[in-house]
C-alpha cells in the first residue's frame, strides 16, 4: 500500500502520516520503558466475566471449531503450538503457590506504588458515569492481576467464526439512533477507532507470528499485507488512533503534577511520561469539533454508551491473552474518550470529575495502549521496509 504520507489523517486531525511517525521515533525509548516499570506493566482484569450479548450461544458457536481456524490442521502440530497454549497467560496472581502479587495481595502491591483514594472516588461516582467503560471490570474480587510485559500480545491462533462475530457486534454498535448530519462525525469517529483497533491487533499477530513449518516467531509480510497494508483506510485509522490518544495526553500533561502517578515512588517514571507528552501537539486531534451542542449532548450519550458496549464484548473473547489485551485497549480508548469529550479544562467541575478521578487501571490502559499503537506504527515502518525490498528485488 502506498499512502500518501504528506496528507492530512481526516477530521479532525491537523497531522500527517510523516508527522505522526516523527513524533513516534521521538517518543518509542520512552515510551518502550515506561510499560516495563512496575506502575505500568501491571493490569488487572476478570478472565471469567460473564459475557453479556448472547444467551445459550445463540447465534454464535463456541466449539473449539468455530472459535480456531487460522490454521488449517492444528492437530498436527505439537501441543506447545495449540490456540489454547499460545493464547493462554502467564499468569503471577492466579497461581495460588505464588506468593508474589496473588489475588488478594495485588491492590495493596499496586496501592503501595500508587495512591488508591481515586479509586474510590470513582466507585462512588457511578450515578454520574462519564465513563466510556464499565468500572466494574476493575472493582471484581475475580480480577486477576497479569504482567503484560510476561504476555505479549501475539499471534494466538484466534480466529474463525468466533473472533469473526464478536468483530461483526463490534462494528454493529457504530448504529446510532438518530441519523442527522451531526451523528456523521460521530460515526466517522467510532468506526474509525474500532478499524484501528482491529488493523492494530492485525499488526501485531502479523509482526509476532509463529511460522508453524519452522517453529520460529517473526514478521509475516503476507500476512500483514492481507490483513493491513492492502487497505490504506485502515492503515490511517491507526494513525488516526494514535492522534486520538496522544491528544488525550496533551490534554492531561497540565495535571500530571496533581496526578497520584505513584508520587513517592519513581520520579523517574513521572520524567518519562513528560518527556512523552512533550513531543505532542494540540494540533494532532481537535475533539471540539465533535459533540458541540445540547443536541449533540444525546449523541454523545449514544457514544458513549455504544463504545462501553464494545469494552463488554471483550468478555465474549475465547482466548484469555486476545480477551486480556482487547480489554486494555478498549479501556485506554475509553480514558482517552472520557478525557477528550468530558473533560472541560475551563470548568472546575469538569476537572474534578474527570481527571481527579482517573484511577491507575485507566492510567496503566492508557499508556500501554499509546505504546501499543507506538508498536504497531514502528512494524508498519518496519513491513513497508521489508515490502520495498521485495518489490526492488534487494
Ligand atoms: P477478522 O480479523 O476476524 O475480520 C473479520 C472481517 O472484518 C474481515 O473479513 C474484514 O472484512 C473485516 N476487517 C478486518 N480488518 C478490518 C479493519 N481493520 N477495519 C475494518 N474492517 C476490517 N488473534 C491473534 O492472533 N492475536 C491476538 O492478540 C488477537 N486478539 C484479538 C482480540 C479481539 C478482541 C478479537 C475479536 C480477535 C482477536 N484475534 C487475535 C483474532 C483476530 O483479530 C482475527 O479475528 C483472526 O486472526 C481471524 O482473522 P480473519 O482474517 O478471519 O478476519
Amino acid at each position: 500500500c502506498k499512502m500518501d504520507k504528506d496528507e492530512n489523517l481526516g477530521p479532525g486531525c491537523d497531522v500527517t502520516i510523516a508527522e505522526i511517525n516523527n513524533i513516534n521515533k521521538k517518543i518509542r525509548k520512552d515510551i518502550v520503558s515506561l510499560v516495563n516499570t512496575d506502575f505500568f506493566k501491571y493490569f488487572k482484569f476478570d478472565p471469567f466475566k460473564k459475557c453479556t450479548f448472547w444467551e445459550n450461544n445463540e447465534g454464535i458457536c463456541f466449539s473449539r471449531s468455530c472459535a480456531v481456524d487460522v490454521v488449517e490442521d492444528w492437530d498436527k502440530l505439537p501441543e506447545y503450538w495449540q490456540p489454547e497454549v499460545l493464547g493462554s497467560l502467564e499468569n503471577d496472581s492466579t497461581n495460588e503457590t505464588e506468593t508474589h502479587h496473588t489475588a488478594e495481595d495485588d491492590a495493596s502491591f499496586l496501592n503501595e506504588l500508587c495512591n488508591s483514594k481515586n479509586d474510590k472516588m470513582n466507585q462512588l461516582e457511578s450515578n454520574n458515569d462519564l465513563n466510556y467503560y464499565d468500572i466494574n471490570d476493575f472493582l471484581n474480587e475475580d480480577a486477576v492481576l497479569v504482567d503484560l510485559s510476561k504476555n505479549p500480545e501475539r499471534f494466538t491462533g484466534y480466529g474463525g467464526q468466533e473472533a469473526g462475530q464478536i468483530w461483526k457486534s463490534i462494528y454493529a454498535e457504530n448504529c446510532f439512533s438518530s441519523d442527522e448530519a451531526d451523528t456523521c462525525l460521530a460515526k466517522d469517529a467510532f468506526y474509525r477507532i474500532v478499524s484501528g483497533l482491529h488493523a492494530s491487533i492485525g499488526t501485531h499477530l502479523s509482526n509476532d507470528h509463529l511460522d508453524t513449518t519452522t517453529g520460529e516467531w517473526g514478521p509475516d509480510l503476507d500476512l500483514f499485507m492481507a490483513r493491513v497494508g492492502n487497505f490504506p483506510e485502515r492503515v490511517s485509522n491507526v494513525y488516526f488512533n494514535y492522534a486520538i490518544v496522544a491528544k488525550s495526553l496533551w490534554k492531561i500533561k497540565p495535571y500530571l503534577k496533581e496526578l497520584d502517578f505513584c508520587n513517592d515512588y519513581d520520579n523517574d517514571v513521572k520524567q518519562k511520561i513528560i518527556n512523552i507528552v512533550s513531543q505532542l501537539d494540540s494540533k494532532i486531534f481537535d475533539e471540539d469539533l465533535m459533540f458541540k451542542d445540547d443536541y449533540d449532548a444525546s449523541i454523545k450519550d449514544d457514544f458513549r454508551s455504544r463504545f462501553k458496549n464494545v469494552t463488554k464484548l471483550m468478555d465474549c473473547v475465547h482466548c484469555d491473552r486476545c480477551k486480556m489485551w482487547g480489554k486494555v485497549q478498549t479501556t485506554g480508548y475509553a480514558t482517552s474518550l472520557k478525557i477528550l469529550f468530558e473533560l472541560n479544562e475551563a470548568d472546575e467541575e469538569s476537572k474534578q470529575q474527570v481527571v481527579n478521578r482517573l484511577t491507575k487501571f485507566e492510567l496503566i490502559s492508557l499508556l500501554n495502549t499509546f505504546n501499543r499503537l507506538s508498536t504497531s506504527i514502528e512494524s508498519i515502518n518496519n513491513f513497508e521496509t521489508l515490502y520495498d525490498e521485495r518489490v526492488n528485488g534487494e
